[in-house]
């Protein structure tokens, strides 16, 4: 695997790729078995298969949390090496940011909702680093996972609202045993937190009306900032100590 610093030498590298398969995977590292499961797809369904690592600073509405992300670089290596990942783009700030996000990609109204009603700015963050990052690989085909589901459903409509020829694929949530959706800040919660987590998932997928699901939560210790229903799923976030959780899941009809 090529690991790639310069965005100018990246596109030097990129312009020499011909295939019409090429599967993009952005992260911002910490990598675990979701993102895993997204290297894997792409490697079955590309034929070059291009990760980055960025952990992008607009898009942290809270200085702690991004001061606090957790970064394991030399295990992330090793993990993407072993799935057969051809080229990690691993760029620094200002490599991303010439411009020092003068230039916003904003969405005007389901960005304002769920994360976005308590993360201001936080998908404006998200999306212009996508742009950026796509414009940049210029993949056939973009993995993300369905455990972002807002983020997912945004960056799809982006691509279509700016008529670019990129495949956004939603990709399965992958779970802890327990069923605690897997998220680089796990690693950040405490032995007890970590113990108490999983009830997030199981709270959330009881056949319950919202405003139940939202007392057990809280009688279980979580600090609710949102349980909502969008169309056809269920989407919450939750406090653990000074760790966020999201999670969301499918309404079926015994809801
Ligand atoms: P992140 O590094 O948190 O920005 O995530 C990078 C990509 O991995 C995003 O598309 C996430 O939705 C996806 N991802 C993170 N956790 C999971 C998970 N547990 N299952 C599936 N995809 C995930």
């Amino acid at each position: 695997m090529k690991v790639i610093r310069s965005i100018q030498e990246f596109l030097k590298v990129r312009d020499g790729i011909k295939s019409s398969a090429i599967g993009f995977v952005p992260t911002m590292g910490a990598l675990h078995a979701g993102h895993r499961s997204l290297f894997e797809r792409s490697k079955k369904e590309d034929e070059v298969t291009i990760a980055s690592i960025f952990v992008n600073p607009t898009q942290f509405n809270d200085p702690k949390d991004l001061k606090n992300y957790p970064s394991t670089y030399d295990e992330d290596v090793q993990m993407l090496k072993e799935v057969g990942v051809d080229y990690l783009l691993y760029p620094t700030f200002d490599e991303v940011y010439p411009d020092q996000y003068r230039y916003v990609i904003s969405e005007k109204k389901l960005s304002l909702n769920l994360c976005g009603a308590s993360r201001p700015g936080h998908f404006d963050g998200v999306l212009s680093v996508v742009m950026k990052l796509f414009n940049i690989v210029r993949p056939h085909r973009a993995y993300f996972g369905e455990k972002d589901f807002q983020q997912l459903t945004l960056i799809k409509d982006m691509t279509t609202a700016f008529f670019m020829n990129i495949d956004v694929i939603p990709c399965p949530i992958v779970r802890e045993k327990d069923g605690l959706a897997m998220s680089s800040r796990n690693m950040r919660l405490s032995p007890s937190e970590r113990k108490l987590a999983p009830r997030f998932y199981e709270i959330l997928s009881s056949p319950k009306g919202l405003a139940q699901i939202r007392g057990s939560l809280e009688e279980s210790g979580f600090k609710v900032d949102y349980v909502e229903d969008v169309g056809s799923r269920r989407y919450g976030a939750v406090f653990l100590g000074n760790v966020r959780l999201i999670d969301n899941v499918e309404i079926k009809n015994t809801f």
